[in-house]
């Protein structure tokens, strides 16, 4: 499949992102046990004056749709151990596997062939249902999402948690109350940069709007009127 080199930015192997995806060991868990998945190929699209989250898309190579990355998004971003199912042609969409993931999968390969063999078919057909029912309503759009919300209790809170909690009672170390209460807020600081800079990225659009400061504005307007009057 061809891409249009000049409207899309092109993201697959090796690009340093992708190799991220492919080289953190993070992953496994998102890959493994949510199913959460990346395309081999991303395309985003430089020529639209739409936020970033909008103009992401995924080329499927067997019928060669472009679909928007919008429609794995939210709930249905989560259980795709087989791959994107793709809405026009309903074959896979491939997609990246962590090499750790690799790895456990190489080891647990007796756990997991026979059942994923059978219910394979099932699966991709819920697949199918899942994504008509994503196709049912319009897509999630950049400017509804609160990125600082999320960033304060859904990374910020549960990394508190998950550091000064559950290491701690897993570890057996004495319980620092105040240690723990001054982290608190640091990690919700954290939390909240972290909504700031993803509302800021997200929401980047493709065409950039060139505007020039105001004063230079005036002085290109002054100088072309006095070069006209001049030619006159
Ligand atoms: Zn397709």
């Amino acid at each position: 499949m061809q891409y249009d080199k000049n409207r899309f930015k092109i993201y697959a192997l090796p690009h340093p992102n992708v190799l991220f995806l492919v080289l953190n060991p993070v992953l496994i868990i998102n890959e493994l046990i949510f199913g959460q998945r990346a395309p081999k190929v991303t395309l985003i699209d430089q020529k639209s004056d739409k936020p970033l989250m909008e103009r992401i898309y995924i080329p499927c190579p067997h019928c060669e749709t472009l679909n928007n990355s919008r429609l794995w998004a939210k709930w249905n971003s989560f259980g795709h151990w087989f791959g994107f199912v793709c809405p026009s042609c309903h074959q896979i969409i491939p997609c990246l596997w962590n090499i750790f993931s690799l790895a456990v999968l190489a080891i647990t390969f007796p756990l997991w062939y026979f059942p994923a063999r059978f219910f394979r078919r099932r699966w991709l057909e819920k697949e199918k249902e899942r994504l008509a029912k994503v196709l049912e309503r319009p897509l999630i759009q950049a400017k509804s999402i609160n990125w600082v919300l999320i960033g304060v209790f859904g990374w910020g809170v549960p990394t508190w948690v998950t550091f000064e909690v559950v290491l701690n009672v897993w570890s057996g170390r004495e319980w620092d109350l105040i240690i723990m209460f001054i982290q608190l807020p640091i990690w919700i600081v954290g939390g909240f940069a972290w909504g700031l800079f993803m509302r800021f990225f997200m929401n980047r659009k493709g065409v950039r709007q060139v505007r020039k400061p105001r004063l230079l504005r005036l002085w290109t307007h002054a100088w072309k009127n006095e070069k006209d009057e001049k030619a006159e």
